[in-house]
């Protein structure tokens, strides 16, 4: 078993000596004990808790599905929208009820919440029957404060860091596809994110260790990385490097899929546009977030482009990356959003065509200038336009799909479909997810599949032959 957790200190501590003696001394506390994690909000939570399942599993403690049998319960909680912040309080009810049949239950919340004193003061005030509040960039931490909670009653908050965490030996959820963050935090301050208040300021990693991270997961038999970040492309500036050059590098691996997400149109050069156009293991396929297709709500939200810029992107990609899928975010309803401004939404997602988006109402973030901005619009027409705004993506995600009818394409093969015990599943190099008829021997594979069927959301399609990358 790797020891993350170990290893983080390590390079933390530079001595290593006074974690070690803390493990030995006190690991058999933990030996056995069962955590339930659960997770909230973007890939980049779910990668978080692949760290967490390390560090817990490091110290002997056994996963377990069933809330009722934890000894350790972990909520790693999203701050992004306000339902997800509901979703985390919701269950917390259930914690709360466990905790009180079972006084020796520790409860830890940990991701972006954590790293809101005001949300952390709400929720600490209003459950205080909560052990661990931990910030995203203190995880390594975690190990450390749960023995001591299991010794004596102290509540650590952390606050930010701007430590950034080179290579770390993770156990991942997957064997095909692994997430590597190439950096952290985000410096843009969209007027309605909370992200920068919680992740803190851009933080890049070294690009030795990150292509030595994924020759590493290349060796392992890995087949796919998604480089991570919360604004991926503006990588390097504040260590001399840049994206483009990063992903030459990683796409020299060889490794056969590279992603990443997520991507902010100001920061998107014309050398990454050559870099994936060179690479054949660079996936044709962009999340470019557009938020809005109204000049006045773009300014509103601080997002430093025009529509006219962000079409200009947009077309350069499409004429220069064959194939290239490009799906968005969109918000409704953003503060002083009129209807002519929803219509020039509409607009862009017609001139745009995107082969799927995200959309959102938008929704107050204590803290962040937006929440701060007047709003009349009524919740009735927000959900109005989102509807329609919806109809509309989702008759151009279905267009885009469409085109695949009888094609052959590659797809990576990622395990049992869960709708079809029949089938497996997998992704294209476009990110479109398909329902395959085939045998379970290819998960893991990259296949060619003969598409049958399409819909908004995935396709269907049949098992042809092991697919080989040109
Ligand atoms: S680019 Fe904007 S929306 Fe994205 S994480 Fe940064 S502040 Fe938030």
């Amino acid at each position: 078993m790797h020891l993350p957790d170990l290893e983080i200190a390590k390079k933390r501590n530079k001595s290593d000596n006074k974690y070690i003696e803390l493990k030995e001394n006190y690991e058999p506390v933990l030996k056995g004990k069962k955590y339930f994690l659960r997770t909230y909000g973007c890939q980049m939570n779910v990668h978080d808790s692949e760290a967490i399942r390390n560090y817990l599993e490091a110290l002997g403690l056994e996963n377990t599905s069933d809330v009722n049998n934890a000894d350790v319960i972990v909520l790693n909680t999203c701050a992004i929208r306000e339902n997800a912040k509901d979703k985390v309080t919701g269950f917390l009810g259930k914690c709360h009820y466990l905790k009180k049949h079972n006084p020796n239950l520790k409860i830890v919340i940990a991701g972006c919440m954590s790293e809101q004193p005001d949300v952390v003061n709400e929720i600490m005030k209003k459950h205080q029957y909560i052990d661990i509040v931990i910030g995203t960039h203190n995880l390594y931490d975690l190990p450390k404060l749960l023995i001591e909670k299991f010794q004596k009653q102290v509540i650590e908050v952390y606050s930010e860091s701007d430590e950034v965490i080179e290579g770390i030996n993770y156990t991942r959820d997957s064997k095909y596809t692994a997430w590597v963050n190439i950096m952290y935090g985000c410096d843009k301050f969209c007027t309605y994110c909370i992200v920068p208040y919680t992740r803190g300021k851009e933080r890049s990693r070294k690009l030795e260790s990150i292509v030595d991270e994924v020759i590493k997961l290349k060796n392992e038999g890995y087949k796919e990385v998604t480089l991570l970040g919360q604004n991926v492309n503006a990588y390097g500036h504040d260590i001399g490097e840049t994206f483009s050059h990063l992903l030459e590098c990683v796409a020299k691996t060889g490794i056969e899929r590279i992603r990443f997400v997520t991507s902010h149109p100001w920061n998107f050069t014309d050398e990454m546009i050559d870099v994936i156009s060179k690479y054949k293991n660079v996936m044709p396929y962009i999340h470019l977030p557009i938020q809005s297709g109204s000049n006045k709500i773009l300014k509103r939200m601080n997002r430093r482009y025009t529509k006219e810029e962000y079409f200009e992107l947009f077309t350069k990609m499409k004429e220069r990356i064959p194939n290239v899928a490009i799906t968005t975010d969109i918000i409704v309803g953003f503060p002083s959003e009129t209807e002519e401004d929803f219509k020039d939404t509409l607009e862009m997602v017609k001139k745009c065509e995107f082969d799927g988006a995200y959309t959102f109402i938008f929704s107050k973030r204590e803290g962040t200038p937006a929440a701060r901005m007047e709003d009349h619009t009524p919740m009735k027409v927000k959900e109005e336009r989102l509807q329609k705004l919806n109809e509309l993506v989702n008759f151009y995600s279905h267009a885009s799909n469409q085109k695949l009818l009888g094609k052959e394409v590659e797809v990576l093969i990622l395990g049992e479909s869960e709708k079809d015990n029949n089938k497996v599943y997998g992704y294209t190099d476009t990110m479109k997810l398909v329902n395959v008829n085939g045998p379970k021997s290819i998960i893991g594979e990259i296949v060619s599949v003969k598409i049958t069927d399409a819909k908004s959301f995935s396709l269907d399609g049949d098992y042809v032959k092991e697919g080989v990358l040109s």
